[in-house]
C-alpha cells in the first residue's frame, strides 16, 4: 500500500516559561484533524518505540500532528519535541536533538532573559543539529503591556542570525501553526 509521509523531528526550545509546552499543545492537540493512522508510525508504535514508559525513560516528551502544507501540496508528520522542563543546556540530552530536521527558538515578550538566551539556544541547536530549518518566535504578544523587549530588537535579532520571526499568542492560538508550516516548507527546502 503506497502510504508515504515525511515526518520531520522538531525541536522547541527557549527558557522555561516562555510557552513551549503551550504552544506543542496548541498545535498538536486543538483543531487538529483526526490523526490517520499510517506506517511506518504504526510499525514504530507496534514496535514499542513510541510507548509513554519510554519516553518518560528517555526524559524526553513529545506530540505529533500530521499538517497539510499548501506549499509541499502533501501532509507533512510533525513530531514536536519538548525539552519536558530539561531547559539547562545541559540537562538536555543527546536523545532530544539526535535527528531533528527543524526548530523552534521561543522567547517571551515579558521575558527579558529568555531573550537575551536567544543566540545561545541557536548556538546549541547548531552545534547538536547542524544548518536545520529554524524560526524565532516571540511569544505572549498577548501582554505587549508588559513587554521588556522593543519590536525593534527583536526583529534585529532575527536578522542578525538570519532567522524568520514570527510573533505568537500562544493562548489565542494566533501564529501557531504558521510557525510549524514553515518550518515543514524550509525543511523541504533544505534537503
Ligand atoms: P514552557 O516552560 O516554555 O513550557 O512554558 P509553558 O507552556 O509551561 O507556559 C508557561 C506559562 O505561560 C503558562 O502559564 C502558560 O499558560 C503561559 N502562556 C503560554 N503562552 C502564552 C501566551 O501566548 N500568552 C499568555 N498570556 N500566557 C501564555
Ligand atoms: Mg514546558
Amino acid at each position: 500500500m503506497e502510504d508515504f509521509e515525511r515526518e520531520i523531528k522538531v525541536l522547541v526550545v527557549g527558557n522555561g516559561g516562555v510557552g513551549k509546552t503551550s504552544m506543542i499543545k496548541r498545535f498538536c492537540r486543538r483543531g487538529a484533524p483526526a490523526p490517520r493512522d499510517r506506517v511506518p508510525l504504526d510499525l514504530m508504535r507496534a514496535a514499542g518505540v513510541f510507548t509513554e514508559d519510554y519516553k518518560k525513560t528517555i526524559g524526553v516528551d513529545f506530540l505529533e500532528k500530521a499538517l497539510y502544507v499548501p506549499a509541499l501540496g502533501e501532509d507533512v508528520r510533525l513530531f514536536c519535541w519538548d525539552t519536558a522542563g530539561q531547559e539547562e543546556f545541559d540537562s538536555i540530552t543527546k536523545t532530544y536533538y539526535r535527528g531533528a530536521g527543524a526548530a523552534v527558538i521561543a522567547f517571551s515578550t515579558t521575558d527579558r532573559a529568555s531573550f537575551d538566551a536567544v543566540p545561545s539556544w541557536r548556538r546549541k541547536v547548531t552545534a547538536e543539529c547542524g544548518d536545520i530549518a529554524m524560526a524565532l518566535v516571540q511569544n505572549k504578544v498577548d501582554l505587549l503591556d508588559r513587554a521588556v523587549v522593543s519590536s525593534e530588537e527583536a526583529e534585529e535579532m532575527a536578522r542578525r542570525l538570519g532567522l524568520k520571526f514570527y510573533r505568537s499568542c500562544v493562548k489565542e492560538g494566533l501564529n501557531v501553526t504558521e510557525v510549524f508550516s514553515y518550518l515543514a516548507e524550509l525543511h523541504d527546502r533544505k534537503m
